[in-house]
């Protein structure tokens, strides 16, 4: 059964919402009055129930839906009533309704009822109801009657009573029903009942005054809660099953989510169901795996970050620390590290104001950039650490932690420090120089006063007391005078003070020079020296010859100051050479007191002496190789020693000199004759070393023993001698300090001895000879160390033709 309201008047907008249900209540009585009318005829009702449901719809006043609506249920055929409101019958007559058919009678009473929208509130409150009727079509054939119910205003109540009469054969009671109407007092009418019999179907129909409609209303008002209640009911009915249909996928997509915000990352669970939630769980579970692939890849950074990683609550204590991080701080493990920090503060921050400098930086900025601070690591050491982190806010906005990196900055920090320090000392130095050079340069000028007009006392007549005093008092001013140079020179060097010059030079020149310095000093030692410039050295250099010969002197000075017997030897030897370009290495050795081992670096700096002790016996300032070590490094050079306490010590140097490759410059290196003397008193072993240089087209004398010695040697120059040690007369030892001492130091004297043993050797030389050769000894011996010595630079001059008058030669 269908049962339509159609509501299309805005007369109803006008009603209250409250009368707007009841209408609807009222309807339902309506309708119930109609069905227990309609079930008192079998036929009606089985027709009905076979083809109908009792349906109801409520149309509000809006034409398009009504017209569809009217479409849509086939208006005439689906509802079996409609309860129309006034306005409908306009509505009929537009152009939207015109398909519609309505079995005629129309009510003609809607035309007129519209008219009374305009109508007042009161008015309408005490409107008549009224219940119409017309033909109910279905299946074609004719199954009920509409009963429209009509507010009918007080005005309109007999033309409505005479149209029902003209249209409908009403009979109440078998009487018609005008009969009944005459009585109607539209003042005072409470309800008439019509029955209406139409092609033997008789309807009862009750005709209500207003206030019985009102306690209908009342009535219906609350059937209409129980409706509501039901319709609740069915509702909520409805939405637990579609929440049961929902709720078991649902829950087991919140449960994994549940799990997963709670970090257990293995998701068990989830819902395959095929609608939106499975849509949802899908997107949830490709985002797990995104997020497990990008939690895969920052754990990773995370685990093998060379930087400490950490987040700390704001209170000071960590959350999370990654392997790093624990390394940096000297702990074991992550946990042991979280557990045993519970005040970063004063635990870990070397200075707890910087833990606050630290925070307050971080609320100020929200961030903090390259914050370098001291913590103690577990050992309580402290490390200097660069620290980059930012807040970590939860919604409401508060800081729940603190989050970053930080870096060992310990070794940049304290490469810093070194550098400050170095500086600081660099600027201190510089101070110290400057002031020494100004100190030593206003101090010669006084004491080559004191010098000057020593010399000139000299002159004057002095008793011997007085020359004694005053060489004295120019002895101390001289060794003064050197000191103050010495400091001069280092400060000019250690100021950069220092230029070098580019000027051609043999070092040929600057050897002899740096003879006729040490000449009396080495004579008075009574040791050989021997200089040895092979001629690719021997050609015009280019370099700095003052400093070179600077370099050489302090060598020479400390060689022969160190050592009280045996000899000095400066050995020259080209390393590399180049077109234009030549190493020299130069290398001044001596048998003197040596160096021990540990010493062997300290000397090289300024105002150290290997030996305190020695200082005193030996005198100096501890600044000679100092100054050298850095003329030799402006010289893009190279400075070494090696020594052997009491056995003697080479000082090298090696510097790159530049030369003429097409200078036509002579070579000046020592002459090389071959003019030889062997002093032997054995025959037999004179004619044989003599038999080694016959090859050699060399001038070889004999001597038996040293008796005419001096002879000999001032008639011949001779480039060497081979001499045995056990002479007749004297020996070989005395005989060549004798040589020395006539200052023939430079002449290479060779022992020639039986004496093999230990010690021997260094007995020779401590005599001022060479070197030593042991007898029995080959024919390629003499020669190698006739060929080691030769080329030596002797200082004796010779005469100049080659070949003189022959000494006796006892052969
Ligand atoms: P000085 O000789 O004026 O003390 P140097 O700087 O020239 O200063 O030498 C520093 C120290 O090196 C010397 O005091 C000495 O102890 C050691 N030394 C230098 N040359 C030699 C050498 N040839 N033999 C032994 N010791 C040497």
């Amino acid at each position: 059964m269908g049962l339509a309201f159609i509501q299309f008047d805005s007369m109803f907008d006008q009603i209250e919402s409250q009368h707007q249900n009841h209408i609807k209540g009222f309807a339902k009585n309506i309708k119930n009055h109609f069905r227990s009318a309609m079930s008192k005829n079998k036929n009606i009702t089985e027709i009905i129930s076979k083809n109908k449901t009792i349906q109801t719809a409520f149309i509000q006043n809006n034409t398009k839906q009504l017209c569809k609506k009217a479409r849509e249920f086939r208006i005439l055929g689906v509802y079996d009533i409609f309860f129309m409101d006034s306005s409908f019958n306009i509505l009929c007559q537009t152009n939207h309704l015109q398909n519609i058919s309505f079995d005629q009678p129309k009510l003609p009473i809607f035309q007129k009822a519209a008219l009374s929208s305009q109508c007042s509130l009161v008015d309408i409150q005490r409107t008549l109801y009224i219940i119409a009727v017309c033909p109910i079509i279905a299946e074609h054939q004719r199954v009920g009657y509409v009963v429209s119910l009509i507010q009918v205003y007080p005005h309109l109540v007999d033309e409505i009573i005479s149209h029902l009469q003209i249209q409908l054969k009403i009979n109440y009671q078998n009487k018609p029903i005008s009969s009944y109407l005459d009585n109607i007092n539209v003042d005072s009418w409470e309800a008439y009942t019509f029955l209406f019999t139409i092609d033997d179907i008789s309807l009862e129909v009750t005709l209500y005054e207003n206030s019985i409609i009102s306690q209908l209303l009342t009535k219906s008002r609350q059937s209409h809660l129980y409706f509501l209640l039901a319709i609740l009911a069915v509702f909520i009915s409805g939405i637990a099953l579609f929440i049961r249909k929902l709720i078991t996928p649902m829950n087991q997509l919140v449960n994994a989510m549940n799990k997963y915000s709670k970090g257990e990352l293995k998701l068990s669970l989830l819902p395959n169901v095929q609608n939106e939630i499975g849509n949802l769980s899908h997107a949830f579970h490709r985002m797990i795996i995104d997020l497990e692939h990008a939690e895969q890849r920052f754990g990773r950074i995370f685990e093998y970050s060379i930087e400490g990683i950490f987040q700390i609550h704001p209170e000071g204590y960590f959350i999370r620390v990654n392997p790093a991080l624990v390394k940096i701080l000297g702990y074991l493990s992550p946990e042991e590290l979280i557990e045993s920090i519970s005040d970063i503060s004063s635990q870990m921050y070397v200075y707890s104001e910087d833990w606050e400098r630290f925070k307050s930086m971080l609320l100020e900025q929200n961030q903090v950039k390259s914050f370098e601070v001291r913590l103690y690591q577990k050992d309580l050491s402290i490390i200097w650490v660069s620290i980059n982190a930012r807040n970590v806010r939860n919604r409401n906005g508060e800081i729940i932690c603190y989050e970053g990196f930080l870096i060992d900055i310990t070794e940049r920090k304290s490469r810093e420090e070194f550098e400050k320090e170095r500086k600081a000392l660099e600027l201190a130095n510089h101070t110290k120089s400057e002031f020494l050079a100004n100190v030593s340069h206003e101090i010669r000028t006084p004491l080559n006063a004191v010098l000057g007009l020593g010399k000139l006392l000299y002159k004057t007549e002095l008793n011997n007391l007085q020359k004694e005093y005053l060489d004295d008092i120019l002895n101390s001013s001289k060794i003064l005078l050197e000191l103050i140079n010495d400091i001069l020179d280092y400060s000019k060097v250690e100021l950069g003070n220092i230029q070098l010059v580019n000027t051609s030079f043999y070092l040929m020149d600057i050897y002899q020079n740096i003879i006729s310095i040490f000449k009396q000093q080495i004579q008075t030692k009574k040791m050989a020296f021997v200089f040895h410039i092979p001629k690719e050295c021997g050609i015009e250099l280019i370099g700095d010859p003052i400093r070179i010969k600077q370099i050489l002197i302090n060598l020479l000075g400390n060689a022969v100051k160190f050592t009280d017997k045996g000899q000095v030897w400066i050995q020259t030897d080209s390393l590399h050479k180049t077109s234009g370009e030549i190493y020299i290495s130069i290398s001044v050795t001596d048998t003197g007191i040596g160096i021990d081992e540990t010493d062997q670096h300290r000397i090289f700096q300024a105002f150290t002496q290997a030996d305190a002790s020695s200082t005193r016996k030996y005198s100096g300032t501890g600044l000679g190789l100092a100054i050298c070590e850095k003329l030799v490094y402006k010289m893009k050079g190279k400075m070494y020693v090696t020594s052997i306490p009491t056995k003697g010590s080479t000082f090298s140097i090696t510097i790159p000199l530049t030369y003429d490759e097409n200078s036509n410059k002579p070579i000046k290196s020592p002459p090389v004759y071959s003019r030889i003397l062997i002093i032997e008193d054995d025959e037999v072993n004179a004619k044989f070393v003599k038999s080694v240089f016959k090859n050699e087209n060399m001038d070889i004398h004999i001597l038996p023993d040293g008796q005419d010695i001096f002879q000999y040697l001032i008639q011949y120059s001779y480039d060497m001698i081979f001499m045995d040690i056990q002479l007749p007369g004297i020996d070989g030892y005395e005989l060549s300090q004798h040589i020395r001492q006539s200052g023939r130091i430079t002449l290479p004297i060779i022992a020639l001895t039986a004496c093999a043993m230990k010690g021997d050797r260094e007995k020779c030389l401590a005599a001022g000879m060479n070197d030593y050769l042991p007898k029995p000894f080959e024919p390629e011996d003499v020669l190698a160390i006739y060929h080691k010595w030769k080329g030596a630079l002797q200082l004796e001059s010779r005469p100049l033709e080659k070949k003189s008058i022959k000494p006796d030669q006892k052969q």
